[in-house]
């Protein structure tokens, strides 16, 4: 196959909004990493030729993620049926505009943030992310990763030329200024305002239970902007805002430059994620996704594999 042999060939070689603000210590113990993917059928051989044959006549394939590859690191997805956040759990993302006006939903969303970090800043890559990788980087097919998640890994994994469509929860900034603090920088800050919540392991129930009482809520301190007062927020694209338009462009014509376009764990229920499909549509792009079950982009896809990437991303790089 060709992409087997630019691999040994090759001497060239280049972001849900998922906010974790009720993916608590209690939600993410009770599962393991592989409890978040949902039930799918072993990957079938002639899919796995049908999509190694795409992309071994692609010279420029921008590649597109969703929730759906970081479910096997262990981060659960919103929508998948059975092991989705919305399946298994009452809470539901904070929209922007309740973040912006209400100071109790601010302390609310800080505070399980807060709670939330040690957790979630500690999941790494999975196959998927490194065969990625291995497609920008080394092997060089690929040109540009557009991902819908959050959660960094992407960057973790060293992947070069990532645009994080939705933002990055590594990241705080200021609503008015300019003002930028990395987020473990900002839970050292949010750790001395509160230190009644240092040590996270106290609040968990001998039946791993954690709920964070009414008291617990109301009394978390969070810092403001410290060069204009502002409000702080994660580098995140909220519910309920908008991807910011120079992002808009910048993915606008990598969709234009590419040649394939790799669909990977993403339901594109979010429109952000679906006009990319339909941009590469109309520009009569070849489109491949792979994800377990169906998706919003099925009928503009000249390929569509139902089942989990970490079964098909290493075939395409050995
Ligand atoms: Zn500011």
């Amino acid at each position: 196959m060709f992409v087997r042999s630019l691999k040994r060939d090759s001497a060239t070689c280049f972001v849900t909004p998922r906010c974790f603000d009720f993916i608590t210590e209690k939600f993410i113990r009770r599962h393991s990493s592989t409890s978040f993917v949902p039930k799918h059928l072993p990957v079938r051989e002639e899919d796995i030729d049908k999509l190694d044959r795409l992309i071994s006549v692609s010279r420029n394939i921008l590649i597109l993620t969703g929730a759906g590859i970081s479910t096997e690191s262990g981060i659960p997805d919103y929508r998948s049926e059975g092991v989705g956040l919305y399946a298994r759990s009452t809470n539901r993302p904070v929209q922007y505009r309740d973040f912006l006006k209400s100071e109790a939903v601010r302390r609310r969303y800080w505070a399980r943030n807060y709670v939330g970090w040690p957790r979630f800043s500690s999941f790494s890559p999975n196959e998927t992310h490194l065969s990625v990788r291995k497609l920008v980087n080394d092997i060089g097919i690929a040109r540009c990763v557009v991902t819908q998640n959050v959660d960094s890994l992407h960057t973790k994994a060293k992947t070069r030329n990532v645009i994080e469509l939705h933002g990055s929860a590594y990241r705080v900034v200021c609503i008015n200024c300019d003002f930028k603090i990395e987020r473990h920088a900002f839970q050292d800050l949010l750790a001395n305002l509160n230190p009644d919540m240092q040590i996270i392991d106290q609040m968990i129930r001998p039946d791993g239970d954690v709920e964070m009482n009414q008291d617990q809520v109301e009394g978390f301190n969070i810092p403001s902007c410290p060069s204009c007062a502002g409000l702080l927020k994660p580098d995140i694209v909220f519910f309920g805002d908008n991807v910011p338009k120079n992002r808009v462009e910048q993915v606008r014509n990598e969709v234009q430059l590419c040649d394939t376009l790799l669909v990977l764990g993403s339901s594109l229920t979010v429109f952000s994620a679906y006009r990319i499909i339909l941009q590469a549509s109309e520009l009569h792009k070849p489109i491949a996704i792979v994800n377990i079950g169906e998706t919003r982009g099925d009928k503009h896809a000249l390929i569509k594999i139902s089942a989990k990437c970490g079964d098909v991303l290493p075939h395409l790089c050995r």
